[in-house]
Parts: structure tokens; sequence; C-alpha cells
């Protein structure tokens, strides 16, 4: 792994020491295998109208246009124009499309990398629908052939492999469950051989928050049913998704849903984790080619089910709050009416954001954003629109059901010095059950 600069100055990672011509050849191949008919329909739609820009908050907080969304996808496009789309004979003789460089490749990895939370409100603003947060994660699988993948993603991709998690090694993850259980005086059941349903976890919970370990624990062992956490399939968050790392991603979500099976579980519980549900409750019938026969829901749709049957009751907390949707959950999930039932389930007068459910922004951490330091500064900008429009709400609880952007809110918190606790609506739950 080594930090380069490019000739501009554009700081990239660049991971093996295959030479540049390799690395350049070995993204253009992924480009062309991932211009499936969906994808070519959308490089060929995209109208220059500018939309998605104002939607992108990399670019509304900074106003460079090097972070509108369409530009984000230039290489990718022109590898399309040039090798794949209908005029690429046209296009390759009269030289209106330039190949792509190593050079161009090497200073689009900020851009693809540090510039894109996967969040999808440039999707939703496309007047076209073209999907490009989609094909930003599809060119994503390109730079990772290359080798051109952040340093602290491609640690988390390496781990993943080696531990099963980029958080803890698979052969510590009883341990940490039954430590949970006992620092917070709550029964957990880990690697059961049979049980109606599993939980899963991802890193924010095997980190910072270990807490929310024995919050679902308790919350299940109240409702009674029969449940387990599993050493051979906990991992979630899926970190191949993010990275473009094909391969990684495909071994992971089967390995989770597998295990699953195996434990004869009608039931796979994500836990707070945005990503974890794109990559579980989305994406993972394309390796599969079939109706999986396991029901895969997040822990938001987990808990909303629960109080809406009467199964959990909850004390009412009496007080206002504001809650923050995350991106692939409202956006991507279209899940925003049960983390708004769990609130007023917990008595809490809910004053919404100015931008929220599909709308809202996100949190600016997403995509891998919040785990790669050279992202920073951009975060930070992205974060201050949140902090605006939380601010204008002038509630008492500031809530998300993401642990990813808790994290990412609180390090926006702390880096301003602003006085706001990010809480988690598993938490609240826990915290709240009746007797
Ligand atoms: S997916 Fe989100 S962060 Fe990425 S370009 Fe679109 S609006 Fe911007
Ligand atoms: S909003 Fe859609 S059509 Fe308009 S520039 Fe962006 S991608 Fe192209």
């Amino acid at each position: 792994m080594t930090a380069k600069t490019t000739a501009s100055g554009i700081a990239y990672d660049v991971q093996g020491d295959r030479p540049d011509v390799e690395r350049r050849d070995a993204a253009l191949q992924a480009f062309v295998r991932d211009f499936a008919a969906t994808a070519a329909i959308h490089m060929e739609s995209c109208l220059r109208c500018g939309m998605c820009a104002t939607a992108c908050q990399y670019y509304v907080t900074t106003a460079d246009p090097k972070y509108t969304p369409i530009n984000k996808l230039k290489p990718f496009e022109q590898a399309y124009h040039r090798h794949v789309g209908p005029f690429a004979p046209v296009y390759r003789f009269l030289g209106l499309s330039a190949n792509v460089g190593i050079d161009m490749l090497q200073e689009w990895e900020a851009l693809l990398f540090d510039a894109c939370s996967l969040c999808g409100r440039c999707t939703l603003a496309c007047p076209m629908g073209i999907d490009i947060a989609e094909l930003i994660k599809e060119a994503r699988h390109g730079m990772y052939m290359a080798g051109l993948v952040p340093d602290r993603l491609e640690l988390m991709d390496r781990t993943a492999k080696a531990w099963g998690s980029p958080a803890t090694p698979a052969d510590d993850f009883a341990d940490i469950i039954r430590e949970a259980g006992e620092a917070n005086h709550v029964p957990v059941n880990v690697d059961l051989p049979k049980a109606d349903y599993v939980i899963t976890t991802a890193p924010a919970e095997l980190t910072e928050h270990t807490k929310a370990l024995t919050d679902i624990a308790k919350i299940l062992n109240k409702m009674g049913l029969n449940w387990t956490y599993s050493s051979e399939g906990f991992e979630a968050s899926n970190i191949g998704y993010i990275n473009g790392d094909l391969e990684l991603q495909e071994k992971m979500t089967r390995k989770m849903i597998d295990n699953a099976l195996a434990i004869g579980a009608h039931t796979l519980i994500l836990p707070e984790c945005g990503h974890a549900y794109g990559a579980a409750r989305w994406e993972a019938a394309r390796w599969y080619g079939k109706e999986i026969p396991l029901r895969i829901i997040h822990m938001t749709e987990f808990l909303g089910e629960s109080v809406a049957s009467g199964k959990i009751k909850l004390k009412p907390i009496g007080e206002t709050a504001t809650f923050h949707d995350p991106c692939q959950l409202a956006r991507r999930g279209g899940v925003t009416e049960a983390p708004r039932a769990v609130l007023k389930a917990l008595g809490l007068e809910l004053t919404e954001l100015q931008d929220h459910g599909a709308l809202g922004w996100c949190c600016g951490g997403g995509g891998g954003v919040v785990s790669n330091v050279r992202a920073d500064p951009l975060r930070f900008k992205a974060f201050e629109l949140k902090k605006q429009q939380v601010e204008a709400t002038n509630t008492q609880h500031f809530v998300t059901a993401c642990g990813q952007c808790r994290i990412t809110l609180t390090l926006g918190a702390k880096k301003f010095k602003w006085d706001r606790k990010v809480e988690s609506l598993l938490e609240l739950v826990a915290d709240n059950l009746e007797d």
C-alpha cells in the first residue's frame, strides 16, 4: 500500500506493484464488463441538466464543480463511449472519446471514494431516472480491480477476508457477545445450533456501540423469541459492497445467509447499519438467482413491527426529538414509517428536519467515507448542513437508526464542539421497555 500524489496534486492510494498499464487495463476490463444493458441505457440518457448537482451534499457544501455527481462518472462514461456504446467505433476513429489513462484513474480515486457516500440523493433528483449512485458503485469495482482504493478501505477489505469481519476475528466473536452480556446484565445466546431468529452485527456494534449487542438481546428475551448470534455468520456490513470487491461481497453475503439457513432461522435481523441493508436486503438475490427462503429485515423494521403488533410496550419518554434518516434505509430502501412509529410509541414528539425521509441529506460518512481519513475535510463540510437542520428543530433528542451515521455525526459534533448526543433508536427502545 502506498499513498501518492498525482501531477495535479491530488492524493491517491495504490495497492500492489503492478505496472500502470496493467492497472489501467484491469479497470477498463471491469468497466466494460459492468456495462450491462441498464448501465448502458443510463449512460445514453443524461441530458446534462445539472439537477443531480444540487442534490449532492459534497457539491452543495463546497460549490466545487468537480463534485457534481455526473463529473464523478467521467472516466466510466468515457470508457463506455469508446468501447461499448453503439457509436464506439466512430468515437474511436474520430478521437471523440480519449482512452482512459492511468493518470485519469488516479485522480478519479478521490472523486469516487472520498466524495461519494453512495447516498442516492442524485439518483432521486435525476429526471431521467439515471441511477448515478449505482453507476458510481459499479465504477468502484473497476477501481478495486486496478488496485486503486483508499488504503483504509483496502485494509478493512483484507481484514474482512482474514477474520470474517473488518472489526474482529470470528474466533473472538462469541467471547465479545458473552462479555457484553455480563457487562450489561443481559442473558445472551451465541452459537445455538437451532434458532428462529439470527442476529447480525456491523463494526459499529463491535467497537463503539457494544451496548447495542445486548439491547437487541434484551428486546428478544422480553418477547420470548428463540434467537441466537452466530460466530459463523455475524458480519452484515459487507465491506465488499462498499469497496467494489464483488468477490468478497458475494462471499460475505453467502456466509451470512447460508449460515442462518443452516440454523433453521426464518428471520435474519440486520443491525442498525444502512449499507448492511443495501447489501443483504437488496443485493443478496443477485448471488442466489432465486428467492431466498429467509426473511431479511433491518433492525428498524423489526422494532416497528414489534411495536405495531403490541409485542413490546414502551414507557413514554414525553420529550421532543428529531430523526436523521439513514440514506440506505430511507432513500434506497423506503423504510421511513417504521422509525417514526417507534418514536411515537416512545412518546417522543417528532419535529422533522427540513429535508427528511427519502429527501434527507446524507450524514456525509456513508459508502466508506467515514473510514477514509483522507476524506475528513469534505465529510465535515457535509456535516455542517445536517447540523444546521438539527439546530433548527430545537428538539431534545437527535436520533438515528444507523451506527455508521451515528459515528459520523458524533465525529462531526466533536469537531465543531457541538453539544449534541446522537442517539440510537434501538437503544431508546431497549432502555424504555415496559416491565
Ligand atoms: S450518491 Fe450521494 S454523494 Fe454520491 S454523487 Fe450522488 S448525491 Fe453525491
Ligand atoms: S440529473 Fe440526470 S440527466 Fe441531469 S445531469 Fe444529472 S444524471 Fe444527467
